[in-house]
């Protein structure tokens, strides 16, 4: 049963449930870029996005990576562990993409080897703004173990989900992921789906991202159910 709502993010809505350690996600239809910037509602983008997030946290459960995720409700309905949120959004890079490029002396499909962590301060006001190590642990919003092991789970969901999309030509260019304490832990919450991932043909370097809304490269929404047929084709026949 849905309690109040407890936040409006730009694409999705925490609800709050009679269990104070749970909550439920809505995946809305909403896609969103440049900070909110450019926004439209696109039929089915909420039930992609939970479809792939719903199978890449169980994906990661299976490889022992604590999540937030506990089980769909319905196609769209997401119900969580609820998580105090640790407003950082953890990046990992094996290609230079996005605001590496733009910020960096690096040219755009470069391999990073080893893959590079880049934190951002979760904080539209201030445009996300990049954080260093000393800035989370001297702001006391992490302590030097917690960053560590935030890292280290990071660099081992970046090989499972790397091994993952290799098997079907994809190369993961980067993601970002989203943490949270619970009872004692650090759990991965937030969500895994298209839109928080650069991904791209193995052969033909085509996005097969949010990147297309973004940089206008064509219809999205196509993008999603080509990515979907490659990877989950079971999942991708449930949709119109
Ligand atoms: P960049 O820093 O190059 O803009 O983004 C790096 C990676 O993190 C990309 O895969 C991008 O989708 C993801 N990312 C960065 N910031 C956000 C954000 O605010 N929301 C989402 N969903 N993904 C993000």
């Amino acid at each position: 049963m849905f309690e109040e709502t407890l936040y409006q993010g730009k694409a999705k809505t925490l609800y709050g449930t009679s269990d104070p350690d749970e909550l439920v996600v809505v995946f809305r239809d909403d896609i969103t870029a440049f900070n909110g910037e450019k926004h439209d509602i696109l039929k089915d983008k909420g039930r992609f996005n939970a479809a792939a997030s719903a199978f890449f946290m169980e994906l990661l459960a299976s490889h022992t990576i604590a999540t937030h995720f506990i089980r769909m409700d319905d196609t769209i309905t997401m119900r969580v562990r609820h998580l105090a949120m640790i407003p950082l959004e953890v990046i990992i890079r094996n290609r230079a993409a996005g605001s590496m490029v733009k910020r960096y002396p690096v040219a755009e499909g470069t391999v990073l080897d080893p893959p590079i962590i880049t934190i951002d301060y979760k904080d539209d006001a201030r445009g996300d703004p990049m954080m260093n190590d000393e800035i989370i642990c001297g702001l006391g919003i992490l302590t030097p173990a917690e960053l560590e092991e935030i890292k280290e789970k990071t660099r081992r969901i970046n090989t499972i989900l790397c091994d993952f999309f290799a098997g079907y030509g994809i190369a993961l260019i980067d993601f970002k992921l989203e943490f949270g304490r619970y009872k004692g832990e650090i759990l991965l919450g937030d969500e895994i789906s298209m839109d928080s991932m650069r991904l791209w043909d193995e052969k033909t370097r085509e996005s097969l991202d949010k990147d297309v809304y973004r940089e206008n490269k064509g219809d999205v929404i196509k993008t999603y159910h080509t990515l979907l047929s490659r990877i989950l084709p079971e999942i991708d026949e449930e949709f119109d």
